[in-house]
C-alpha cells in the first residue's frame, strides 16, 4: 500500500436507514465519507418495515430490557429530531378470556415500559374496561373481551424519507453520496483495507477508491458483501421475512392502532390506520433467499386477513380488498435454532479483525435505533483506525427538515394551489424543506400547479425529486419521493404526469419515458402479487 492519503477515510456499503446514518454521523464529525447503494437509498428493508419508532413492547417477554430502553430514548430524540416524520401513535392491546398474556402480564409489561421511558413525550399507559374499549371501538370483538390497554408509541408513515434525510444530511456535512453503484469487491492486502471497487452509476465501469476503513452495512446482503473479500468468512446473517398488507378503510375499522394476540400462534401483530389506509402485519419466518426476491406469500396474507376479520368481525376482508401487500427481510444475526421470535433484535457491530483491520460489518439494527447504531458504529470504527473519535453530533442536531416548518407552510400556502391536506401533505413528506419547493416553483411558474385533483401533488415536486434528492427514475420518484406510489391507487392516475414532467427534466425521449412508466407498472405489479 502507498503511504498517499486515501481517497476517502470511511466508505460505507449499503444506502438503507444504518448505512445513511453512519454516513451522516460520521461526515458531521470531519471524516471523508464516500457512501455507495447498489439500488435507490431506502430501497431495501428500510422500506418494507411496521413503520413504528417505537421500544418494542414484545422484547420485554424476551428480556431486552436494554434494547427497549435504547429503543425508547431513541423515539424520544427522533421525535424531537424529526418531528414532521415521527408521529405519536396510541395503541390498544385488547385482552380476551383466552388470551395467552392475561390482564396482569400486559399491566406489567406496562408499567415497566412506562418506567424505561424516561423523560418521555408521549403519554402514559390506561388500562381501560370491556365497556371502555368497546365505547371507543365498536367494531371490537366483544366475545369474551375483558379490556384492553392503552399507550403510546410512534410511527413514522413514510420510512423512505427518515433515509433520505439522513442522506441529505450526510451530503450537506461533506459526504459523497452515490446510489446505484453496487459496490463489487473489498481489497485488502497485508491483512488491512486497501481499496473497494464498484460500479459507476448507469454503466458497467468499474472504480476504484482508496480507503482504509469500510463499514458493510448492507442490511440482509452483509453476508454478499463480505463474500466479496473472502469466500471463507462465515454467515452472520439469519435473515427472517415478515409481511404486511395494505387495505382501505374497512366496515367496523378502529379508530385507533390495535396490537394483537394473534389467535393461530399466539404472536403479536399490528392493525395500523397509515396514509389514509391499514397497514397490518406482520409475520416472522426464517428466509434463506435473494432478499431482493422476497414477496409475501399466499399463506402470510391468509393469516393476516384470518387475524383480522376474527378481531374486527365487521371488516370481512378478502384477497379482493388488498391494495398492495409489501415484504422485507429482517437482517438479524444467525441463529439456526430456536423460534423466530426469539431471535435478538439488539445490533451486533462486527469487527472483522481476522479478515482485515479495517472492515467493520452491521448486523440487526432497527428503524428506531438507527442513529445510536450509527454512533456506535463511527466510535468503534475510528477507534479501530487508531484515531479520536470526535464528538457526535447527531444527538441533538435536528434532521434537515427539521426545521423551518411554519416558513414553508407560509410558503407553501402563498402559491394559491395546494388545497390544505396539500399543504399538509408536503410539510408531513419535506418538513421545511418544503420552503424549497415552493421557491423552485416560485421561479419556474408552470410548476406552481397540481397533478390530483385533491390539490395535494405539486408539479414542482418532481424536479426537485431529480435535481435535489438523487431520484434517478420514475420509480425512485413515485415510490420513494413523493410517496404517492404507496396511496390506495399506487398513485396511478398522476404517474403518467409525473413521468411527463420527469421527462422533460431529464431529457428522457419517448421511448424511454414508456420504458420508465413499463418499470414503475411491474414494481407496482409486484407489490400486487401474489394478491391478484
Ligand atoms: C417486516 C419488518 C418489520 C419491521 N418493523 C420495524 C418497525 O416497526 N420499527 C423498526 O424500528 N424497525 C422495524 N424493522 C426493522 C428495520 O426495518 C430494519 O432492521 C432496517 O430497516 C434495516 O436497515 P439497514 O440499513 O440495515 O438495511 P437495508 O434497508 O436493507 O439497507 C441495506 C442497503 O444495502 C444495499 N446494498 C446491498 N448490497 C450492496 C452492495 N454490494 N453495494 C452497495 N449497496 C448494497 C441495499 O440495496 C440496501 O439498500 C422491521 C423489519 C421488517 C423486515
Amino acid at each position: 500500500m502507498s503511504n498517499a492519503e486515501p481517497d476517502y477515510e470511511v466508505v460505507v456499503v449499503g444506502g438503507g436507514i444504518n448505512g445513511a446514518g453512519i454516513a451522516r454521523d460520521a461526515a458531521l464529525r470531519g471524516l471523508s465519507v464516500l457512501l455507495l447503494e447498489k439500488n435507490d437509498f431506502g430501497s431495501g428493508t428500510s422500506s418494507w418495515s411496521s413503520r413504528l419508532i417505537h421500544g418494542g413492547l414484545r422484547y420485554l417477554e424476551h428480556a431486552e430490557i436494554r434494547l427497549v430502553f435504547e429503543s425508547l430514548r431513541e423515539r424520544r430524540r427522533l421525535r424531537q429530531l424529526a418531528p414532521h416524520l415521527v408521529k405519536r401513535l396510541r395503541l390498544n392491546i385488547p385482552i380476551y378470556e383466552q388470551s395467552r398474556r392475561s390482564k396482569l402480564i400486559v399491566r406489567l409489561g406496562m408499567i415497566a415500559y412506562d418506567l424505561l421511558s424516561i423523560g418521555k413525550n408521549v403519554p402514559r399507559h390506561k388500562m381501560l374496561s370491556r365497556d371502555e374499549l368497546i365505547e371507543a371501538e365498536p367494531g371490537i370483538n366483544q366475545e369474551g373481551l375483558l379490556g384492553a390497554a392503552q399507550y403510546y408509541d410512534a410511527q413514522i408513515t413514510f420510512a423512505e424519507r427518515l433515509v433520505l434525510e439522513n442522506i441529505i444530511g450526510a451530503q450537506e456535512a461533506g459526504a459523497d453520496v452515490r446510489n446505484y453503484c453496487p459496490a463489487i469487491g473489498i481489497n485488502v492486502s497485508q491483512g488491512i483495507v486497501q481499496s473497494i471497487h464498484y460500479l459507476k452509476q448507469g454503466s458497467a465501469q468499474e472504480t476504484e477508491v482508496t480507503t482504509s476503513l469500510v463499514i458493510n452495512a448492507a442490511g440482509p446482503w452483509v453476508d454478499r458483501v463480505l463474500a466479496t473479500v473472502n469466500r471463507e468468512i462465515p454467515r452472520f446473517m439469519g435473515g427472517t421475512k415478515g409481511s404486511h398488507i395494505v387495505v382501505g378503510r374497512f366496515e367496523s375499522a378502529p379508530g385507533s392502532a390495535f396490537y394483537i394476540e394473534a389467535a393461530a400462534d399466539g404472536r403479536p401483530f399490528f392493525i395500523i390506520p397509515w396514509n389514509g389506509q391499514y397497514l397490518i402485519g406482520t409475520t416472522d419466518i426464517r428466509y434463506y433467499g435473494d432478499p431482493a426476491d422476497v414477496v409475501a406469500s399466499k399463506e402470510e396474507i391468509r393469516y393476516l386477513l384470518d387475524e383480522t376479520n376474527r378481531v374486527f368481525p365487521g371488516a370481512k376482508l378478502t384477497v379482493q380488498d388488498i391494495h398492495f401487500a409489501y415484504a422485507g427481510v429482517r437482517p438479524l444475526p444467525r441463529r439456526e435454532k430456536g423460534p423466530e421470535s426469539a431471535i435478538t433484535r439488539k445490533h451486533i457491530i462486527k469487527k472483522h479483525r481476522r479478515v482485515a483491520k479495517g472492515l467493520v460489518s452491521i448486523i440487526g439494527g432497527k428503524l428506531t435505533t438507527y442513529r445510536n447504531l450509527a454512533e456506535q458504529a463511527v466510535d468503534l470504527a475510528v477507534r479501530v483506525q487508531g484515531g479520536a473519535a470526535g464528538t457526535c453530533e447527531t444527538r441533538t442536531m435536528p434532521l434537515p427538515g427539521a426545521t423551518g416548518i411554519e416558513a414553508a407552510r407560509k410558503r407553501l400556502d402563498a402559491l394559491n394551489c395546494l388545497s390544505e391536506s396539500g399543504v399538509d401533505r408536503l410539510l408531513g413528506i419535506y418538513g421545511g424543506r418544503a420552503s424549497r419547493i415552493a421557491g423552485l416553483a416560485v421561479n419556474e411558474s408552470h410548476l406552481i400547479r397540481t397533478l390530483d385533483e385533491e390539490g395535494t401533488v405539486l408539479a414542482a415536486e418532481v424536479v426537485f425529486a431529480l435535481r435535489h434528492e438523487f431520484a434517478v427514475n420514475l420509480t425512485d420518484i413515485v415510490h420513494r419521493r413523493l410517496m404517492t406510489g404507496l396511496s390506495a391507487d399506487q398513485g396511478l392516475g398522476i404517474s403518467e404526469e409525473i413521468a411527463a414532467i420527469a421527462a422533460r427534466e431529464s431529457n428522457w425521449n419517448n421511448s424511454e419515458k414508456e420504458q420508465q412508466l413499463a418499470e414503475l407498472g411491474q414494481y407496482n405489479a409486484r407489490l400486487k402479487s401474489p394478491v391478484h
